[in-house]
């Protein structure tokens, strides 16, 4: 039996190990992984310290050279790196493999942008004096990642860290992590130093806990809910230190009487549930005007018996399992929440057996719902949605905004008019119109308002926001 062990101080360590498991088949193991005590934990922290004074100030280059060579080698092994993730998240193996090639795209992008960091130089208000800004690196970066993108979200960290000069310990989630495992493999035979990267999997409760718990971690980037995100922001106010906190979405899709209907149904099956619907950026409400909501519901009624629910390897899947048991415990807990609510189940959400034991269910779609039930406030995180009906475009926008949450925000329309106001009042990090509301591009700031989000953005060069700190240096003479 081989584990994949941690990587901690430039060692592969560790022989205490969890099956990670195939959802879409119980009984495929997808390999053995070490699981990271807490002293584990600490002696990663300690090691990312040592680490840091030397890796701050070597030359661009260098990072540049490492990243680029990982962006590399990842895009030549995306089918097996895509299949790794299909095997252990079971999003469809086309998902699975554009995901990866996105992982590369942005290990290519920082490695541009560890060239591209700038400062600036002004006057002095004073006489003879000079003002230069600078960033400089943070330093010890603990990034914690959910389940959801295994190996888009731990690059979208990774990359900007080490790229502007941070060292890291990375704890990716427990349910995924081979493709954590995989990437952290390619970065050190890459070239890093030792102790710049450190892999601990384990739990989040120890291993996260820990890293949550010690002065010596200056930054701490963290995906995933929103009650593990206040345990993050607690503890860090109580360290000052940074943190930028991704959690979760309730994100509106509006369709207008006026919208192309092929399109509408498109994107609004692509928002609910692709990738099993368990994206921060998936829409569970489909907010719909009178005059195309029978013709809405019918179109999506038709689509939805020509969506496939099986093995996410297998080649005619559209929608891959749900991820494990207690995720869809939850799912189905709201398909029971959302008719005791007195919406009405009018597509879908039986549980589904295939050829092998998985966590197989049907996409479901409510109709009948109103925006104060719980299945349009909380984030289900599942392939379950709710259409709500409305009178006309300003109730739409109106109920869109009446959430909590405020990631991204979809509308379906022809008028220019329309698309205008809501791109300029959709209370939301991200705005789409007549696309789907998850789908975004790499080289461009990512992140929601609200409950969604804490902290600078992520993504594109925005991320030097949270990856570096500012500092302004005077000059007389
Ligand atoms: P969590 O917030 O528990 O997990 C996210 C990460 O935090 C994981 O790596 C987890 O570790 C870690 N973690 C857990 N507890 C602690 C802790 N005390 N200290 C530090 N780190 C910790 O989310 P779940 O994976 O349990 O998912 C639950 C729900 O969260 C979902 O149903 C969904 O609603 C939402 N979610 C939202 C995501 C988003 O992108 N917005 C992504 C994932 C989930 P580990 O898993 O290894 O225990």
């Amino acid at each position: 039996m081989t584990i994949h062990q941690n990587l901690i101080a430039g060692e592969w360590v560790g022989s205490d190990a969890i099956n990670n498991i195939n959802p879409s088949n119980t009984n495929d193991v997808v390999g053995d992984y070490a699981q990271a005590s807490a002293e584990d934990a600490m002696a990663a922290i300690v090691a990312a310290k040592a680490a840091f004074p030397a890796w701050s100030r070597s030359g661009i280059l260098e990072r540049h050279a490492i990243l680029r060579k990982t962006a590399d080698e990842i895009l030549a092994r995306k089918d097996e790196l895509g299949r790794l993730l299909s095997r252990e998240e079971g999003k469809t193996l086309a998902e699975g493999i554009g995901e990866t090639v996105r992982a590369s795209q942005i290990f290519d992008f920082f490695a541009g942008e560890a060239l591209r960091l700038s400062g600036e130089t002004l006057p002095s208000v004073r006489p003879n004096i000079g003002v230069e800004i600078s960033r400089e690196p943070v330093g010890v970066v603990g990034i914690i990642t959910p389940w959801n993108f295994p190996i888009a979200i731990p690059a979208w960290k990774i990359a900007p860290a080490l790229a502007y000069g941070n060292t890291v310990v990375f704890k990716p989630a427990e349910l995924v992590p081979g493709c954590a495992h995989a990437i952290v493999d390619i970065l050190h035979r890459a070239g890093l130093p030792k102790g710049v990267l450190n892999l601990v999997m384990g739990k989040g409760s120890v291993v996260g806990q820990a890293m949550l718990d010690s002065p010596d971690v200056d930054a701490i980037t963290f995906t995933g809910s929103t009650v593990t995100g206040k345990r993050v922001a607690s503890a860090s106010i109580e360290h000052n230190r940074k943190f930028q906190l991704e959690m979760g979405g309730k994100n509106p899709f509006v369709i207008l009487d006026d919208a192309d209907l092929d399109i509408a149904v498109e994107a609004a099956v692509n928002s609910a549930f692709f990738s099993t619907g368990q994206r921060c950026t998936a829409s569970s409400r489909l907010i719909v005007t009178e005059g195309i909501h029978d013709r809405f519901v019918a179109a999506m009624g038709e689509r939805m018996k020509h969506l496939v629910v099986g093995d996410a390897l297998k080649a005619d899947t559209h929608i891959g399992p749900v991820v494990d048991q207690k995720q869809l415990d939850q799912d189905v807990d709201y398909i029971a929440i959302g008719k005791r609510e007195g919406a009405r189940l009018a597509f879908g959400g039986d549980l589904a057996r295939r050829d092998t034991p998985g966590f197989y269910l049907q996409p479901a779609l409510f109709t009948e719902a109103t925006n104060r039930m719980r299945i349009s406030r909380e984030e289900i995180f599942g392939p379950v949605a709710a259409v709500i009906r409305v009178r006309d475009y300003d109730e739409a926008l109106a109920i869109a905004n009446d959430t909590p949450f405020g990631l991204s925000s979809g509308i379906a329309t022809a008028s220019l008019k329309h698309a205008t106001h809501f791109k300029r009042h959709a209370e939301a990090g991200m705005v789409m119109v007549n696309l789907p509301t998850a789908g975004v591009d790499f080289h461009v700031p990512f992140g929601g308002r609200k409950q969604s989000s804490y902290g600078p953005r992520e993504q594109g060069k925005y991320a030097s926001e949270f990856y570096t700190v500012v500092k302004t240096a005077y000059t007389f003479g």
